[in-house]
C-alpha cells in the first residue's frame, strides 16, 4: 500500500497521518519552495519531478499504487502533471483541493481572473494595500511607484517589489482580532487574496468586512477534472477515497 501525497498543504499533512496510521507507506513531496518547510510525518522528498514525463517515470520506479494531489489549489502545474503521469501510467488520482471562499452578506469583493488584473485594480482604485498573496507573485505589483504595499508572506520575497511597501514575515494563522489590528495600523484600504480557501486563513475576510474594506479575490485557475479523477475536499475524505480507487 504505498502512496504519493503532492502536498505543500495543510491537508496534505494531515492526510500523510491519516494514511501512516492505517500502515500505508506514504511518501510526501514538496516543491522546496520554502526555507523551512511544516514537515509531514513519514517519508519526504522535495524538489520537482522533471515534468509529467518524469512524475511517471517516479511512480513506476516507487511502485506507487495511488497518487493524491493534495497541493494548494493555485499550483496548476504540478496538478496538470499529476493528471498526465497518472493518465499515462493508470495509476488513480485522488484530487484534494479545500473548497473555495464564497462571499458572505456585506462582503465586499472584486473579483478577477488574475494576478496582473488584480494589480491593474489596486493601482488605479487604492492606495494602502494589503498583499498577501505569498511571494512569488508580487512582481505584478512592482510597477506602481505610488501606493503603498503591506506585504505579508512567510520568506524574503525574490522578485520586484513595488517602491513603497511595508514588509510583515509572519506564517500564521492569524487572529481576527490580529487581523483588523493590521489592517487598522497600516490604513489598509485594500485587501488582495486568492481565493485559496480554508478555515485557518480565512480571519483577513473577516476582518476586511467587519472593517468595510474591499477584497480583491484572485479567482482560482482551471484544474484538471474529468471521471478519472476523485474530487474531495478534506483529509478524511481523501483517506476513505483510497480504499475506493
Ligand atoms: P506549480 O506552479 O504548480 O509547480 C511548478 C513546478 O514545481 C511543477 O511543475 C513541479 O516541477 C514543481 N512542484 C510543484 N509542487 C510540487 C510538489 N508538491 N512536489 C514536487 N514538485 C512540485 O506550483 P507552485 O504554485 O509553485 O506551488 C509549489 C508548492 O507550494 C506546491 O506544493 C503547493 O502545494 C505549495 N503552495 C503553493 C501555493 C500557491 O499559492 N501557489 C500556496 C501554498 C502552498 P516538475 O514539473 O519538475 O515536477
Amino acid at each position: 500500500m504505498r502512496a504519493l501525497i503532492l502536498g505543500g498543504t495543510r491537508e496534505a499533512r494531515e492526510l500523510a497521518q491519516l494514511l501512516q496510521n492505517d500502515n500505508w507507506h506514504v511518501t510526501s513531496s514538496l516543491a522546496g519552495r520554502v526555507k523551512e518547510p511544516a514537515l509531514p510525518v513519514g517519508e519526504v522528498r522535495i524538489g520537482g519531478f522533471g515534468g509529467p514525463a518524469g512524475l511517471a517515470s517516479w511512480l513506476l520506479q516507487e511502485k506507487v499504487e495511488v497518487v493524491i494531489d493534495a497541493t494548494h489549489p493555485f499550483a496548476e502545474r504540478i496538478s496538470v502533471s499529476a493528471a498526465e503521469a497518472t493518465r499515462a501510467t493508470g495509476i488513480p488520482l485522488i484530487a484534494l483541493h479545500r473548497p473555495a471562499w464564497v462571499p458572505q452578506e456585506r462582503d465586499h469583493w472584486i473579483p478577477v481572473a488574475s494576478m496582473a488584473e488584480a494589480a491593474r485594480v489596486v493601482a488605479r482604485d487604492y492606495h494602502h494595500i494589503f498583499l498577501t498573496i505569498g511571494r512569488q507573485q508580487l512582481a505584478a505589483f512592482s510597477k506602481d511607484p505610488h501606493n503603498l504595499y503591506v506585504i505579508r508572506c512567510v520568506d524574503t520575497p525574490e522578485v520586484d517589489l513595488p517602491k513603497r511597501h511595508r514588509m510583515i514575515f509572519s506564517r500564521g494563522p492569524f487572529t481576527l482580532a490580529d487581523e483588523k489590528q493590521l489592517m487598522r495600523d497600516n490604513q489598509i484600504d485594500c485587501v488582495v487574496t486568492k481565493n485559496s480557501g480554508g478555515e485557518l486563513i480565512r480571519a483577513k475576510l473577516d476582518a476586511a468586512r467587519e472593517l468595510g474594506i474591499p477584497v480583491v479575490m484572485v479567482q482560482r485557475p482551471e484544474l484538471p477534472g474529468g471521471p478519472r479523477i476523485i474530487e474531495v475536499h478534506t483529509a478524511q475524505e481523501a483517506r476513505d477515497a483510497v480504499y475506493k480507487v
